[in-house]
């Protein structure tokens, strides 16, 4: 079979791209395992996971505000789950049927040949597919450590997994881990009523995050955190019991007893056979690329978290589109995407957002910059759900007042950093953004008050 582009992995980095291809005549076949569009996000990451912590909101804020003593019946919530992975399914397939003259979905794993040559291996056989361009966008999966009853954990594909089998869960869970999954995942489970506690490695969690952000978050979490607390081995006691053996960091091996033990120790990328011996990786195993997308060979792209640059559905899909432009102009890269402007949320109840340049980045930069804070606690929105903490910080270049980064902790962060990211991606300065008259009664309109302190 020959086609203009192959695309490997159906995911955010996969097929916003196909689409736009489709959509200016070029021929695209897509091959995923999954036979759906989606990739991970959709399987088991973003979408599912955030549809509980939607529920599990409704649930806290019911409980806390209403006095309601609420504890659902999991399979409920993991059923509405589904539901959701469902529709948004029918959705992909009737998209893909608006573009079947141009995109064919195979469902299979690839493995490269050559730059230019592919095979998918599926139910019916090898099919080999030729293709002028390929956009490797195969994702990542968690890393599972190995240790002396590690099979006895589970991961958050698990969790949040399409129509998985893990429909009820125990009082008491143990996650391992103290990066974004495994603390969004925490305040979710805590929000339903579950006694969650959290078994971190080193003293530290949210590695690589602003530490103001983390110092600023953690506090409104009430997270039971164990730092130094590496996992040793996990014992099984009887039917949905545990017994979690860690170090206590002094060198002595303590244990406590636990219903369910959930890894969220990192996620490592997933390469397509054949991709490693012909393209350059970096020293986490990442293809590596430059702002086109372009890999070490000029006809092959990468894009999503297989790259490492930005390892969120909304970061692949811009890098899903900037490839299919720079494929559209044969190859001469066209556009470019600026990693700077794209927004990160940690969605922990309640969540964390960032975009731009931070401030120790900015001062190891020689950028000088000016500061505005406001507190959460004088917004309506925080107000309205009695969720008071938090703190919106904007950066300015000193001189220009241009907004070069810009953090929020509290209620509705991932709605409001939206706004910012716009304004960190096109250049806006504190005046622009007082000048605007956000949106009342909304968090956003925080943004117009902090950028009126330096005017
Ligand atoms: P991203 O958001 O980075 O695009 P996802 O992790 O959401 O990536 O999706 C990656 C997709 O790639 C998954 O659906 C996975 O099944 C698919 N995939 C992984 N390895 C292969 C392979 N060898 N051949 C085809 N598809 C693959």
């Amino acid at each position: 079979m020959e086609t203009d582009v192959i695309i490997i992995g159906a995911g955010g980095g996969g097929y916003p791209g196909a689409f736009r291809l489709a959509r200016s005549g070029y021929r695209v076949v897509i091959i995923d395992p999954k036979g759906e569009l989606g990739g991970n996000c959709l399987f088991s990451g973003c979408i599912p996971s955030k549809t509980i912590r939607e529920l599990a909101q409704i649930v806290w804020r019911n409980n806390r505000i209403l006095k309601a003593n609420l504890k659902p019946d999991f399979s409920l919530i993991q059923d509405h789950k589904d539901r959701v992975q469902e529709i948004r399914y029918m959705q992909h397939r009737e998209e893909l049927k608006e573009f079947r003259d141009n995109i064919e979905l195979i469902r299979g794993k690839a493995k490269l040949i050559d730059n230019k040559t592919v095979e998918a291996e599926t139910e019916n056989g090898m099919i080999e597919v030729k293709g002028r361009y390929l956009v490797i966008s195969t994702g990542s999966e968690p890393v599972k450590p190995k240790f002396p009853g590690s099979e006895f954990s589970i991961t958050s594909d698990d969790l949040y997994g399409y129509r998985t089998s893990l429909r009820r869960l125990p009082d008491d869970i143990t996650i391992v881990g103290g990066g974004y999954i495994a603390l969004e995942t925490a305040t979710i489970l805590k929000a339903l009523g579950y006694n969650v506690r959290l078994l971190v490695r080193s003293d530290k969690v949210l590695k690589g995050f602003e530490s103001e952000i983390v110092n600023t978050l953690l506090p409104l979490l009430g997270l039971e955190i164990m730092y130094n607390s590496p996992i040793l081995e996990i014992k099984k006691i009887g039917e949905q019991e545990f017994e979690v053996f860690y170090s206590d960091g002094k060198g002595n091996k303590k244990s406590l007893e636990t219903g369910l033990v959930m890894l969220a120790t990192g996620r490592k990328p997933v390469l397509p056979e054949g991709a490693g011996g012909i393209l350059a990786l970096d020293s986490k195993g990442h293809i590596s690329v430059d702002d086109s997308m372009k890999t070490n060979l000029p006809n092959v792209f990468a894009t999503g978290d297989v790259n490492g640059k930005a390892p969120y559905f909304h970061a692949a899909v811009r890098m899903s589109i900037a490839a299919a432009y720079n494929i559209m102009s044969n190859g001469t890269p066209v556009d470019y995407v600026d990693f700077k402007s794209i927004p990160v949320t940690i969605f922990t109840i309640p969540p964390a957002s960032y975009v731009g340049i931070m401030p120790s980045e900015a001062k190891r930069m020689g950028i000088s910059f000016i500061e505005a804070s406001y507190e959460l606690k004088n917004d309506p929105m925080a107000q309205m759900y009695d969720e008071m903490g938090g703190v919106l910080k904007l950066y300015f270049e000193r001189g220009s007042l241009r907004l070069i980064g810009a953090w929020i902790v509290g209620v509705h962060a991932g709605f409001a950093i939206n706004e910012l990211g716009q304004a960190v991606a096109h250049g806006l300065t504190a005046r622009d953004l007082a000048e605007f008259a956000d949106q009342h009664p909304t968090t956003n309109e925080l943004i117009a008050y902090t950028a009126r302190k330096v005017l």
